[in-house]
């Protein structure tokens, strides 16, 4: 009998014609032909030869089958496993995707640019290396692992100090899903996916675990991915994108650092990690494990309304004392005559920690060397010719570079302009807090290395590694970085932790706070995680009345949280709203501009008649020209009780010009709660 397949085609087509991308094909299935469901098939689609992915096998078409063309052939072997395609229709719905945007995050991506081939790494026998670590578990740790696995068909909201053992709480946990004949996804924020997180599960676990991140080159992802789908690996530790990876019979799904915002995808397609893991969970009748040690205020918020479970570990492990953090009133060192990048008790403290042979760690969340560089004669300052951003200066290669873009240029000796040579530097980065100390070390006679991470400087295959080693084993040794120094480490030699500017995550985004608290907290939790140590942190600030820093200083997350989930509530922001954004792009600003008068017109309407909206309006975005494309947005902050329907509105209006002829030049995003407003 004559078999036919609906096929999802990944082609785009151009507007105005059949939105192709968003409807299944119906194709023959040569009998000589393995195809079902989930299959990644070549079909011909006009002229061409493209790919596509099979939703359905059945028995009859409605299609005549004169007018029905054959599957040219397979893509790949790998098939789209029965629950990631039953998911699919929810995944579009709540992200508003495209089934093929959706159906691609289910495979490594060298699938779709070449003909994938095995690494060809020698393959060691699979074996787990079970607990050889007698690690006993706290009461509070065990009380934990019992909770989950007691119901697990639940979200958990693990809610622990910094060194409170949460990893082993989830590796107890994992160690119970394996021995149930189960697997186990473990996600980290990318930049928190370090050699020594994956060394620590290998050790415990054995070469059943796999891996996923940004790094691997594209023959290894799709070596760590086929042997999850084969079920060679049942541990998989990643990144964002592992959480589409095809494990099966899933026991357990682990977020750590659940609050950190690379667990939002900000290019296309764009998507919450979080409600993604908690579907296939659903799926499979297995926990989520939500750890932080500051909750985002979405989850904890959930947490209280009870849709979360939340567990907690109140205290560090052998009872090490959190540091003790000190806030430095940095307008009264200028004040007093320091001028300098430390306050003055500060960098006495700094030296006399290195003298007794502990190691530091320098935390700036800005890398490369000044920020801008300007003319004091003329006031010329170097701006990067395709975006509307400061150029910053690198001393390393003495170029000054765009963060945004590729644009680079020599750093001038003179200005450009004017021909001056009063060139002012402004505000630092990571390398010029190195150079300083380095002088400043000298100074005191102290022969100590201060080393540097940040992503210029661990780029290349290995440098992360290299200067993580070289970290750990000399003592005593600075570590000068940007917020990757935070994430995760446990280096018990370091007592002390210096926040260079506190200050300086404080942008025009209403999760500032909530962003700020979670990363200064953590920077502060690398201090004194050794037992018989006690770790100190020096918060510098110019703003020491702040409430953030006090809630910092006395490790209040509830009172944090009560305050901004109180401000959020009488100022509208989620999670009392939900925030739209349609961002428009492209190389001729008035054609992004009458693209959002055509969407923005029914809305308007839509707003006068129903009020769904507390905020509704259009503007260019705050980086109005990014690597030479303008931007424009509608924001709308839509009222919780009504946000679905809303939304569903938003995207209609959205998907009805985009089909115009107008749009054909313009990229249009649709963010919900997107993770940037710039
Ligand atoms: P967190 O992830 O909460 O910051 P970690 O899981 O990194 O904390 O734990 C900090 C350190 O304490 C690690 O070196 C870990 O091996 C150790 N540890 C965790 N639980 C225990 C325990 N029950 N007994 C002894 N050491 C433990
Ligand atoms: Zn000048
Ligand atoms: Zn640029």
């Amino acid at each position: 009998m004559m078999k036919y397949a609906k096929v999802v085609i990944d082609a785009v087509l151009n507007a105005g014609a059949i939105p192709a991308q968003d409807a299944a094909w119906d194709y023959l299935i040569p009998s000589d032909l393995a195809v079902m469901r989930g299959s990644c098939v070549i079909v011909p689609f006009g002229k061409r030869e493209i790919d596509g992915f099979v939703i359905a096998v059945s028995d009859k078409s409605d299609v005549a089958p004169e007018l029905l063309k054959p599957i040219h052939g397979l893509a790949t072997d790998l098939v789209i496993k029965p629950e990631l395609l039953d998911l699919m229709p929810q995944i579009c719905d709540r992200f508003k995707l495209r089934p093929i945007d959706v159906l691609k995050l289910y495979l490594p991506s060298i699938i779709r640019t070449g003909k994938p081939k095995r690494n060809g790494k020698r393959r060691v026998p699979v074996s787990m290396a079970l607990t050889d670590q007698q690690v006993v578990l706290n009461a509070e740790q065990q009380h934990c692992v019992d909770a989950v696995m007691a119901q697990p068909d639940n979200v958990y909201l693990l809610k622990g100090v910094t060194g409170s053992g949460k990893t082993e709480v989830y590796m107890h946990i994992i160690k119970k899903v394996l021995e149930a004949g189960k697997t186990a996804l473990v996600l980290v924020p990318e930049i928190g996916l370090t050699p020594q997180v994956l060394a620590n599960f290998k050790a415990r676990f054995g070469n059943v675990v796999a891996m996923v991140h940004s790094k691997l080159g594209g023959g290894e992802k799709y070596d760590e991915w086929l042997r999850a789908d084969q079920g060679e690996a049942r541990i998989v530790i990643g990144a964002r994108s592992a959480v589409f990876v095809p494990l099966q019979n899933l026991g357990a799904i682990i977020i750590d650092e659940e609050h950190d915002g690379s667990y939002q995808s900000d290019s296309n397609p764009r998507y919450l990690t979080h409600d993604i893991a908690i579907m296939r969970a659903q799926w499979h009748h297995c926990p989520v494990v939500l750890g932080s040690a500051t909750p985002s205020v979405q989850s904890f918020y959930l947490a209280q309304q009870g849709e979360y479970k939340l567990l907690e570990l109140t205290k560090r492990v052998n009872n090490v004392p959190l540091p003790k953090i000190e806030l430095v009133d940095m307008g009264h060192e200028i004040r007093s005559g320091n001028g300098g990048i430390f306050g003055t008790e500060v960098l006495a403290d700094l030296i006399t920690t290195l003298r007794v042979g502990h190691s530091a760690m320098i935390f700036l969340n800005r890398r490369g060397y000044s920020q801008t560089v300007r003319c004091l004669q003329c006031g010329w300052s170097a701006k990067c010719e395709n975006c509307d951003v400061s150029m910053v200066y690198h001393k390393d290669d003495e170029q000054l570079k765009c963060h945004y873009c590729a644009a680079r240029m020599p750093f001038p000796s003179r200005c450009p302009h004017c021909g001056s040579t009063y060139i002012k530097h402004g505000a630092m980065g990571t390398q010029k807090i190195c150079a300083e100390l380095e002088k400043m070390l000298k100074q005191a006679a102290l022969n100590v290395p201060v080393l540097r991470m940040d992503t210029d400087n661990t780029q290349t295959k290995g440098a992360l590694v290299k200067i993580l080693d070289e970290f750990a084993k000399t003592a005593p040794s600075v570590l000068v970085g940007t917020q990757m120094i935070a994430k995760g480490h446990h280096f018990p030699q370091v007592s002390l932790v210096i926040i260079v500017n506190a200050d300086g995550g404080f942008v025009a985004d209403y999760r500032s706070a909530e962003r700020t608290f979670a990363l200064l907290t953590q920077v502060a939790g690398r201090a004194g995680r050794a037992v018989g140590t006690t770790g100190k942190v020096y918060l510098q600030t110019y703003m020491p009345n702040h409430y953030v820093y006090k809630f910092i200083q006395n490790y209040d997350y509830l009172g944090f949280y009560q305050r901004e989930i109180t401000e959020r509530q009488t100022t509208k922001y989620p999670p009392f709203t939900t925030i739209v954004r349609v961002l428009v792009s492209g190389t001729v600003d008035t054609k992004i501009i009458n693209v959002i008068k055509e969407i923005m017109r029914p809305l308007r309407d839509y707003d006068k008649e129903y009020q769904n909206f507390i905020y509704l309006g259009a503007m260019k975005c705050p980086y109005g020209r990014l690597q030479n494309k303008y931007r424009y947005q509608i924001l709308a902050r839509i009222k919780q009780t009504v946000a679905d329907e809303t939304i569903n509105y938003m995207h209609k209006c959205v998907k009805v010009v985009e089909e115009l002829p107008m749009a054909h030049s313009v990229k249009i995003f649709f963010e919900i709660n997107p993770a940037s407003l710039s």
